[in-house]
């Protein structure tokens, strides 16, 4: 049996995944050298994010991280908002382009969490709660 690569814990096989530390997206290969076990909610996490930003994730959530557990969801798994706000998004201060505005409307849309939505946008829970304010789709947050 094997342990994830990121929590440590004991996997078993329906909650493993392969993680690929460089993206295959972003060219990296489907080589020993470059594939871990880990759980599959983490890998649906971490998305694309490259190698740098997931240790940073990691390191920035303190020794005792914990990939994300959703009972029978892991297509659904979301990120305590603490640590997404630990690292720094990496489209973070980037400017809107009308393509990613109408992104960030289909999936709030869609009831995505907002939370789900900052790492697909690789930006800050803030900075999407604030856009869906300026996009008139919800109320800004009270300030008292
Ligand atoms: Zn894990």
């Amino acid at each position: 049996m094997s342990k994830c690569f990121f929590c440590g814990e004991k996997l078993r096989l329906e909650d493993a995944s392969i993680e690929h530390l460089k993206p295959v997206s972003k060219g990296g290969t489907r080589t020993e050298d470059n594939e871990v076990a880990c759980c599959a909610t983490v890998n649906h996490t971490f998305g694309d994010m490259d190698l740098k930003r997931k240790f940073e994730f990691v390191l920035k959530s303190s020794s005792d991280f914990k990939c994300p557990r959703v009972k029978g969801k892991a297509s659904t798994a979301v990120v305590p908002e603490k640590l997404l706000l630990a690292a720094t998004p990496e489209n973070h201060g980037l400017a809107w382009s009308e393509k990613e505005e109408k992104q960030l409307l289909s999936r709030y849309q869609q009831d995505m969490e907002i939370e789900a939505i900052a790492q697909r946008h690789k930006r800050g829970v803030g900075a999407i709660r604030a856009r869906l304010v300026k996009l008139g789709q919800i109320e800004e947050m009270n300030q008292t």
